[in-house]
């Protein structure tokens, strides 16, 4: 099922761009690198709820959430990766995977949710086309 008002059913990039498509799920990179590697991981279908979810996509999900999650860390070396999930705006199951890196922003507390709410966090199309490199060779 697809929602066409969804930015993850439409893979509307305008805060993210693709990175690579999973086995249930298209992995995307944001065009905010607050925190350098920040991804977005969403499920292939309009689901809200993981309860929603076929025992076997939820299986296959969560490889595709562990082998996104080692690349970035592969790729970034970061202190810790934070998860999340929300979706109160945009209810399609999809995880935020934010690197967080010691003694710097947001280490020890929660991250920023909000995409673009510090400008200079906004990269360059060049640089975010190097990052998505960096990713899909630890993938
Ligand atoms: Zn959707």
């Amino acid at each position: 099922m697809k929602d066409e008002n969804c930015r993850y059913c439409t893979h509307t990039t305008d805060i993210m761009e693709p990175v690579a498509d999973m086995e249930v799920s298209t992995l995307y990179i944001t065009r905010d690198q607050t925190y350098r590697g920040r991804c977005i991981l969403a499920f292939k279908d309009h689901k809200a709820e993981l309860f929603q979810l076929s025992p076997a996509d939820m299986e296959a999900f969560g490889r595709d959430l562990t082998k996104s999650a080692r690349a970035i860390y592969d790729a970034f070396s970061p202190g810790k990766i934070n998860y999340a999930a929300y979706g109160d705006t945009y209810p399609h199951l999809h995880f935020h995977l934010v690197p967080k890196y010691k003694d710097g922003k947001s280490w020890g507390g929660p991250f920023e949710l909000t995409l673009g709410a510090d400008p200079a966090g906004i990269v360059s199309p060049d640089e975010l086309t190097k990052l998505i490199e960096q990713i899909k060779r630890k993938l």
